[in-house]
């Protein structure tokens, strides 16, 4: 059975399925869903992520994670978390780098990968042998943890609600028979998380919430409060001042109908930062950002690194130097996504967001 069957026998049962659970199943169904059947990441992929444009970006989180460590009195030994790790580019970057400089910080680190999906497992495998798995972080042991997740909120599913005149109606995702394709609704009835929202809204605005994205969250911060830590979350921003859907689907490079080809295309939505921050304060964490990725690599160093390795290297001058661009700049990477930390309130700042 296609993914499109699935789901039209599923709507056929239950009725419409939320946007949430249209989402989470194109993204994550265990055998047709799009992290089961396509190698998403890369150029012969769906998207590129900054660990793949280049190795600065890691070698940033390095830096960032070994400076955090060692303002903490090196504990040792210490639970280096990543979550989503895709190719497993970045965390392969950060144990080289960190390497160079800091052997007792790798020695220390005993590295987690929180993956869903098993044919990503495989390759972040072959790229961090040393790496356990788990599929939920909860499953991370206690203790002192360093937890890195780069384009992982982006994936988790939203939920979608449209303000119709006095209330805010669920956004759901239906089969039209007659035109053979997936196409948004409304549930009938008004939601009750309504209290929760805001009520200063135009007709027609939408809000998104992510129950999986607030629940890790918490579970960061907790942990982080805890036991001491801290986390880097950096991810493509929702705008709070533009009130508007922003599921969006992304094949070979190409932004594509999120509804077109449930399973074949990468769906994501932008991260609520403030919506992560209010809810890892309530939990007991400090929150530091967000701030634009640009602002952030810089402040860490990466102009510096680059120069470095242009003089090392100068036939890698001009690739560097496009690199930068991309991961710092406003027309790249450099102001939609954004850096944010949860951290431990009894420790150090993290750098990078003074
Ligand atoms: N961080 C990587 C990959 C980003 S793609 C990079 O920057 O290149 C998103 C990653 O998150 C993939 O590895 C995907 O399989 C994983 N993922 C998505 N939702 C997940 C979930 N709920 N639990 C665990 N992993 C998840």
């Amino acid at each position: 059975m296609t993914l499109q069957e699935i789901l039209i026998r599923r709507m056929r049962r239950d009725g419409a399925l939320s946007v949430a659970d249209f989402m989470g199943t194109a993204l994550f169904h265990p055998e047709q869903g799009y992290y089961a059947r396509r190698a998403p990441i890369g150029q012969a992929g769906d998207f590129t992520t900054a660990p793949e444009v280049h190795q600065m970006f890691g070698e940033m989180i390095a830096a960032w994670l070994v400076d955090y460590w060692f303002r903490s009195d090196r504990p040792d030994p210490f639970l280096l978390v990543e979550l989503g790790p895709g190719r497993g580019t970045l965390m392969q970057d950060i144990l080289r780098a960190a390497g160079g400089v800091a052997p007792s910080f790798t020695r220390a680190a005993e590295v987690w990968f929180v993956e869903t999906s098993s044919g990503l497992r495989r390759e972040q495998a072959v790229a961090v042998p040393a790496a356990r798995f788990t599929d939920d972080l909860s499953a991370v042991p206690a203790g002192f943890s360093l937890v890195v997740a780069n384009e992982f909120f982006d994936a988790l599913p939203i939920h979608q609600y449209v303000k119709t005149g006095r209330h805010w109606r669920e956004r759901t995702v239906t089969w039209d028979g007659p035109s053979s394709r997936f196409v948004f609704a409304l549930a009938p009835h008004p939601s009750p998380v309504t209290v929760h929202l805001p009520n200063v809204a135009d007709d027609g605005d939408i809000v998104e919430i992510s129950p999986a994205a607030q629940a890790i969250a918490a579970d960061l911060a907790s942990r982080a409060a805890t036991d001491g830590g801290t986390s880097l979350i950096i991810d493509y921003a929702r705008d709070p001042r533009e009130p508007c859907g922003t599921l969006q689907a992304v094949q070979s490079h190409r932004r594509v109908d999120p509804l077109g080809e449930p399973g074949a295309a990468d769906l994501s939505a932008r991260v609520d930062f403030q919506g992560l921050a209010a809810t890892a304060r309530a939990a007991g964490a400090s929150v530091h950002g967000p701030r634009a990725q640009g602002a952030f690599l810089e402040t860490v160093g990466i102009r510096e690194r680059g120069r470095r390795l242009a003089a090392m290297q100068p036939a890698t001058r001009d690739g560097i130097e496009s690199a930068l661009r991309r991961l710092t700049r406003p027309e790249g990477m450099g102001s939609r996504f954004q850096a944010m930390s949860i951290a431990c309130p009894r420790g150090p700042d993290p750098a990078g967001f003074a």
